[in-house]
């Protein structure tokens, strides 16, 4: 077992945490202060090959593992939340999707659009009465004349309200019965599509999350995304892409907490001393920095699972487990070491918080992972 990264990973993490740096870290705060989505920043991700990391070349992508994609994640998501969900916890699910379910016309035709952020996307699945029960949906989609009508409400989606291809999951009906769920890639300029931003946000304000509505929205048949057979498998999927991205941004965002605590407790003094020399600040540094550790281990293990196509979906609830809650714990005691600080708008701390205390919902809540580990050790399908 090699723990080591290849030498292409450590130029991928270069590059993605430079860029992040340099392009991302400088307007964050400014853009969560604004809640301003910076659309222009993602533009400038196409040319680094960040919006296509795990496409294969021949679609226009970088074609990298998912180590290296992990990396990219966690090295964005260190500088935004907010950017690492929009790209990585949205636009590159629905490429995954598609690599994964779509037909070779869908994957011609679609992918190297969206890695040159051409089209961007998003993931609807979200209703305002369902939520883990992921499945029991009120959309619907019915085959009328040839084409694919789709009716219903999608909340809470991230990037609905900019996103110009949108992968939506409803029921579907046949001759008024129900017939299992559909994967439709719906394009906004569909007649009868709509989004309206959502406005109360306390984390993530530099996020576009929206309601998207389909009312009598008419789709070619050969839009739909694998088929209705494998329906929940395709659901499966999507949830397992976002929730590892998710796992990668929570480690992205604790070690953002490692960083400016460490960096604070160097300076600061207090009672003639840098604070770093006292035992509680060292014990909260030191709990960021192993949990934080553990999380990115068991990351990129999925990461390593994903990229052999070995089953991994075990690892992953531990993994998204795990990091979330690392990040809600560093983001408090980051907080704490900053002291009065910690909570002021001067520095990101506090945005680190809301951000990832919002982010932790996406893809189901951490109880629900909670649930799928105790499912896997009890054997309990
Ligand atoms: C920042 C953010 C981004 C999001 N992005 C998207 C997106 O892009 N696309 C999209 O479609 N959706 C998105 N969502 C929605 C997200 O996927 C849901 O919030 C999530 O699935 C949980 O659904 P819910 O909020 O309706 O909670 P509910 O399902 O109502 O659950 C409420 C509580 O009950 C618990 N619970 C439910 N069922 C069980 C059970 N069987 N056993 C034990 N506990 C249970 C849950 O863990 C939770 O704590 C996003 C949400 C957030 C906050």
């Amino acid at each position: 077992m090699d723990f080591s990264l290849t030498e292409e990973q450590v130029m991928v993490r270069n590059m993605a945490w430079q860029f992040a740096t340099n392009s991302i870290e400088p307007t964050a705060t400014g853009d969560d202060n604004a809640e301003h989505f910076p659309q222009e920043i993602i533009g400038e991700m196409a040319p680094l090959g960040l919006l296509g990391s795990i496409v294969p070349q021949e679609y226009g992508g970088s074609g990298l593992d998912y180590i290296s994609h992990a990396i990219i994640i966690e090295g964005i998501a260190r500088a935004s939340l907010s950017i690492a969900l929009s790209v990585f916890g949205s636009h590159s699910v629905v490429e995954e999707m598609l690599m994964t379910w779509g037909s070779d016309q869908q994957k011609q035709r679609y992918l190297p659009l969206m890695c040159k952020g051409e089209l961007f996307s998003c993931c609807a699945l979200n209703e305002p009465g369902v939520g883990t029960d992921v499945g029991n949906f009120g959309s619907w989609a019915e085959l009328s004349q040839g084409w694919w009508v789709i009716n219903g409400e999608k909340v809470f989606v991230v990037n609905g309200g900019v996103s110009t291809l949108i992968l939506a999951v409803t029921k579907v009906s046949k001759n008024g019965g129900e017939r299992g769920l559909g994967a439709f890639l719906i394009t906004r300029d569909v007649a009868g599509f709509s989004s309206q931003d959502t406005v109360t946000k306390n984390g993530l304000r530099a996020c576009n999350i929206a309601n998207v509505y389909f009312r009598g929205c008419r789709v070619p048949q050969e839009n739909l995304l694998g088929s209705i057979e494998n329906g929940n498998k395709i659901v499966e999927s999507l949830l397992h892409g976002i929730n590892f991205s998710i796992a990668a941004s929570c480690v992205g965002v604790a070690q953002a907490c490692i960083d400016a605590s460490i960096k604070y407790a160097e300076e600061r003094q207090a009672f003639g001393r840098t604070i770093g020399k006292f035992d509680m600040i060292q014990e909260m540094i030191a709990d960021m920095t192993i949990g934080t550790e553990a999380a990115r281990l068991l990351t990129y293990q999925v990461a390593d699972l994903k990229t052999r196509k070995q089953p991994f979906s075990k690892q992953l609830a531990m993994a998204r487990y795990l990091a979330s809650d690392v990040a809600i714990r560093a983001a408090t005691d980051a907080i704490l070491v900053h002291g009065a600080y910690g909570f002021g708008k001067d520095l990101p701390l506090e945005r680190y918080f809301r951000d990832v205390a919002e982010a932790i919902e996406d893809g189901g809540s951490p109880l629900i992972h909670k649930l799928t580990v105790a499912r896997h050790a009890l054997g309990i399908s």
